[in-house]
């Protein structure tokens, strides 16, 4: 059926609600180029202010999924679980749940993406470590997973083109902020992967997309909604991001925080190991290798403990064809020509961390990309040496800056400054987990 986009429009400006058929129309319409950008702008707005039924969420959803290529899987053994951010500071979580998830049984065959603005992408970090590719067929892809249990690639074939236009339509037509055009546009992608069952971690605070608590767990229940709508099982958790998740924000320098992760050189309660424990923990049971949070846990557990989840990690990176020496060498990492501290000014308590802006010092830096375009240096960025709350010295180091190219070195330590208040107040505390959501008939 072609559908006028004119009728819809004027359908959605006032509250209506579209038909299967409709959106279905509309989505083959727009990719195949015969409904102009501005038509597609008009009801992107439109649905900004009007919103959009559970019901219409999961068909944009599905018709966004079909608009391109969907990976299959079915070749792989067992439930694949994927893994969702939306995106933080010093997230590694990939390269540490991963490897442990895999350790316990569960596949994961993850597409994954690289990093623009402020946060990192899982392909840069991986591509830190000498001689790793990530682009490979998808029956490579397969076959690695179904020889080791786990292996993280670039996209393949042509995934969800209608997000990529829709996206850069939003971009500039100020649509971005509209919970069921965010959440069919994560969910068609994860679909479009071949996962069976998904868990997404929905972050919030100074460094996250969804800055209020409330917009982050109604992004949360969309997700988890459509994923039931559409028949996979998807649980999402809402996490803190008031200040960088992990100690590292850089490409191999997060590579080596996974590393001494997986080694068990960092504290079990670290806030990086207590998300990576609680999204471990829904993957196993999402990819039934355990019936209780209890049971998950301590299998994780034994996997970060034992070491498995490091030799899981050391197979991901040479089959990927690099080299997995530096799991035993992680300060083999440390490689930028100058490593400088920077030091508090006064006595007092970390008080507050913009972490949107300590993820930016560390882009200046050369960690990462403004542009699609732009190369970035793996070896340069910040590791921080405080968390919220801690008592500094003046003269105490507060981040260690690894940097190569000095250009913008100076605008890069006063962002950072700006960044983190050292004050003599402490700050409000919040908890790492504000809460978990799941479909309603298992709640
Ligand atoms: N991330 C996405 O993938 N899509 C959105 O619309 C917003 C954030
Ligand atoms: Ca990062």
């Amino acid at each position: 059926m072609s559908v006028r986009a004119v009728d819809l429009i004027l359908k959605k400006k006032q509250g209506g609600e579209l038909t299967t058929e409709e959106i279905n129309g509309l989505i083959r319409g727009y990719v195949a180029r015969e409904i102009p950008d501005y038509q597609m702008s008009a009801l992107l707005m439109a649905i900004c202010f009007r919103g959009m039924s559970r019901r219409e969420t999961s068909d944009l959803t599905m018709a966004m999924t079909h608009s391109g290529d969907v990976v299959d899987l079915s070749a792989i053994r067992g439930i694949k679980v994927d893994k969702h951010s939306t995106g933080g500071v010093g997230d590694t979580t990939t390269l540490i749940l991963g490897p442990l998830v895999a350790a316990c049984g569960v596949p994961v065959a993850k597409m994954s993406g690289r990093g623009l603005g402020h946060t990192g992408g899982t392909l840069d970090k991986l591509e830190a470590i000498d001689g790793v590719s990530v682009s490979m067929t998808v029956e490579r892809f397969i076959e690695i997973v179904q020889q080791t249990g786990i292996a993280v690639i670039g996209q393949t074939g042509n995934l969800v083109p209608a997000d990529k236009l829709m996206y850069a339509l939003r971009d500039v037509t100020g649509t971005i902020d509209s919970i069921p055009l965010i959440a069919s546009s994560i969910m068609s992608k994860k679909i479009a992967a071949g996962s069976d069952a998904i868990v997404l971690d929905v972050k919030t605070g100074s460094g996250a997309f969804m800055q209020k608590k409330e917009d982050a767990f109604a992004l949360a229940q969309e997700m988890v909604g459509i994923g039931e709508a559409v028949g996979r099982k998807t649980v999402a958790v809402v996490t803190d991001m008031n200040q960088p998740l992990g100690m590292a924000i850089g490409n191999a320098l997060e590579v080596r925080e996974a590393i001494l992760a997986l080694s068990g050189k960092i504290s079990e309660d670290d806030p990086l190991i207590e998300v990576v424990l609680l999204l471990g923990s829904e993957m196993l049971r999402l990819g039934g290798a355990a019936k209780t949070e209890e049971e998950a846990k301590k299998k994780l557990l034994w996997a970060l403990r034992s070491g498995a989840g490091l030799e899981k990690l050391r197979t991901l990176l040479r089959s990927l064809g690099g080299d997995g020496r530096c799991c035993d060498e992680p300060d083999s990492l440390l490689r930028a020509r100058r490593q400088i501290d920077v030091t508090a000014d006064q006595d007092g308590v970390v008080g507050k961390m913009n972490a949107v802006a300590i993820g930016e010092a560390s882009l200046l830096l050369g960690a990462g990309r403004v542009t699609k375009e732009d190369q970035i240096d793996p070896d340069v960025g910040i590791v921080m040496n405080v968390r919220l709350g801690d008592l500094v010295k003046k003269g105490q180091p507060l981040a260690r800056f690894y940097v190569n190219d000095e250009t913008d070195l100076i605008a890069a330590e006063e962002l950072f400054r700006s960044a983190l208040k050292v004050s003599q107040e402490a700050p409000r505390h919040s908890p790492m987990v504000y809460g978990v959501v799941r479909a309603e008939q298992e709640a």
